[in-house]
């Protein structure tokens, strides 16, 4: 008797081979005789179907089990695989035997049949996994970190881990979480001043913001890197595009710069997209449906064609001339807002469009200065719907020049002493970028709300499960 995956049993003929099914009910419905049970394994969107037919003849145990499976209870049914009658599907189960194996009462299981809101489902993480949003959310989420993985591997990059807990706070991406094993509260009783001296690392410590500089190391050895993991920032705003524990991807590039980094961030994100309409069909349908209207069509015209460039200087000038449709005022030399990212997507380029060469003031001390000695090297990819996906750069790989940022902005040498090394020793132009996984997972689902697409968001005042 075969013991497979709903998904696989769905895909296969209606040959009246026997079948065990297991997972958890969805639906149970009961008409005189003949008993209907929608039974779902999470291993694809749909779930088979198990009729039992009283006029066969069903056994007590099987009977007293029909009783007692109720929505969200767990199931083993044993039958024949035979065409359905049904739409939708081609084929269900002829169902002979069935037995609960964990009950969920009525009364008290919490997700009944019906539309629950997300804001709900967010109180009950630990559950949410078995609705249809959330179960379609994590195959997406699995299959393109599986793509992420398939992307650089196929282009000989390197997977490289880079620390999650860094003793310098020189990254410059974010606000830090301190790391310590200090007994805080006992020397504050104490009346004690806090000596990070006999703290765990002998200094300071923090939650790694971003890889980068560590994967810029790599890169400047082993030609083609990317780093894949988690990244910590204590944002203290709530948006729905910020988390402060999130997933990101950094490749890093010896010997290109920022078209090859424009370029290989564009055909990044289409193979991602690729991707999804292929293996994730059923569940980018449910979204489609459901979720974002259109979803599909909008994946599919992105992939077929090609992304808008755009200096920070022009979309600056675009945005001026809808200047009275902002909140923030646009200016040239401000940071671009989310709602400034967005019009540039969605009103002027109409789809991606990657902006570039934006003035140092407001990115980072590692951008290459560009020759008008006011803008840097800097690229961001925007998307309808989110604004910032990837945010990425040339880096500064001249000496003299970064030890200069580094003054200029008031920042101490002997902080990036390792980092000022692979300027002093074959050094190499080269470019990365970042993208957040979770602004991915927004993108191709639909989702509004990045707290929805990772099992278990932790954001301000959240760390629930
Ligand atoms: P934003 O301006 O949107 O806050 P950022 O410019 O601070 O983002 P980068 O430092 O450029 O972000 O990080 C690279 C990428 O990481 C971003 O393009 C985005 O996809 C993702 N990202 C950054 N911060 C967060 C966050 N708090 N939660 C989820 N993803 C994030
Ligand atoms: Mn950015």
């Amino acid at each position: 008797m075969d013991t497979i995956l709903i998904k696989d049993m769905l895909a296969l003929d209606a040959d009246s081979r026997s079948v065990v099914v297991r997972g958890w009910v969805r639906t149970k419905r009961d008409s005189k005789n003949l008993v209907f049970l929608e039974v779902n394994d999470g291993s694809c969107f749909r779930s088979i179907q198990l009729a039992f037919d009283r006029t066969k003849g069903l056994s007590a145990d099987t009977e007293a089990a029909l009783e007692r499976a109720a929505t969200g209870s767990s199931v083993e049914a044993t039958g024949s695989l035979v065409s359905s009658p049904a739409a939708g599907q081609s084929v269900e189960v002829a169902a002979a035997g069935l037995s609960v194996i964990g009950d969920a009462p009525a009364e008290s299981y919490p997700l009944q049949k019906k539309k629950h809101s997300f804001e709900f489902l967010r109180e009950i993480g630990h559950l949410r996994a078995r609705t249809n949003t959330f179960g379609a959310v994590a195959r997406v989420r699995s299959r393109l970190s599986f793509s992420i993985h398939e992307f650089f591997q196929k282009r000989n990059f390197q997977y490289l881990h880079t620390p999650l807990i860094t003793a310098s706070d020189a990254e410059g991406a974010g606000a830090m979480f301190q790391v310590t094993t200090l007994d805080l509260d006992a020397l504050a009783k104490a009346g004690k001043p806090v000596d990070y001296s006999k703290d765990f690392f002998g200094k300071r410590s923090y939650l790694t913001v971003s890889g980068q500089l560590e994967a810029e190391t790599y890169a400047t050895a082993l030609s083609r890197v990317y780093t894949f993991g988690p990244t910590f920032r204590a944002e203290n705003s709530n948006t729905t595009r910020h988390l402060a524990e999130f997933w990101m991807v950094e490749p890093e590039v010896a010997f290109a710069r920022l078209e090859d980094n424009m370029a290989l961030a564009e055909d990044f994100l289409k193979h991602l997209f690729s991707c999804a309409l292929a293996d994730c069909r059923e569940d980018l349908e449910f979204f489609d449906a459901r979720i974002q209207n259109g979803i599909i069509a909008n994946l599919e015209s992105v992939v077929a064609s090609k992304f808008a460039h755009m200096t920070y200087t022009d979309a600056v000038k675009e945005l001026e001339k809808s200047a009275g449709a902002f909140e923030f005022k646009p200016y040239w030399g401000c940071d671009l807002q989310s709602e400034h990212e967005k019009f540039l997507t969605e009103k002027v380029a109409g789809g991606p469009v990657i902006v570039t060469d934006y003035p140092k003031e407001i990115k980072s001390f590692y951008m290459k200065l560009n020759d008008d000695g006011k803008t840097v090297r800097a690229m961001d990819v925007l998307v309808p719907r989110l604004g910032e996906i990837i945010g990425g750069s040339e880096r500064e790989e001249h000496l003299d020049l970064l030890r200069t940022r580094l003054a200029e902005l008031g920042l101490k040498e002997e902080d990036y002493w390792w980092y000022l090394d692979l300027r002093r020793f074959g050094t190499v132009p080269h470019s990365g970028f970042g993208l957040g996984l979770e602004r991915l997972i927004l993108y191709v689902t639909g989702m509004a709300n990045i707290r929805d697409v990772i099992p278990y968001p932790r954001a301000v005042g959240q760390a629930e499960f």
